[in-house]
């Protein structure tokens, strides 16, 4: 039987508990706080479609863009101003 890489096994689990953690944290929002969901879509497309957003991360301010685009008074941190 082949053995699952330990180095796969560990990434899975971790990615794992970052997806649940920003699952808690934009759950964790007040109804004040949380982006309406057409916004929220329209905010990630836009970062999925940029050059800055490298895995999930934006590479301009460290943020899960997940995380990120759910807060309502949140921004986009590029000079740009993609959203
Ligand atoms: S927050 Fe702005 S700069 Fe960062 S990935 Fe999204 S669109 Fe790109």
């Amino acid at each position: 039987m082949e053995q699952p890489c330990r180095t796969c096994l560990f990434n899975s689990i971790e990615r794992d508990q970052i997806e649940k953690n920003i699952k808690e944290y934009i759950e964790s929002l007040s109804p004040d706080e949380k982006a309406g969901e057409r916004l929220y879509n329209n905010r990630l497309r836009l970062c999925f479609e940029c050059p800055n957003c490298f895995d999930g991360l934006c590479r301009i301010c460290g943020c899960f863009v997940r995380a990120r685009a759910a807060k309502l008074r949140s921004y986009c941190p590029d000079p740009a101003k993609r959203w």
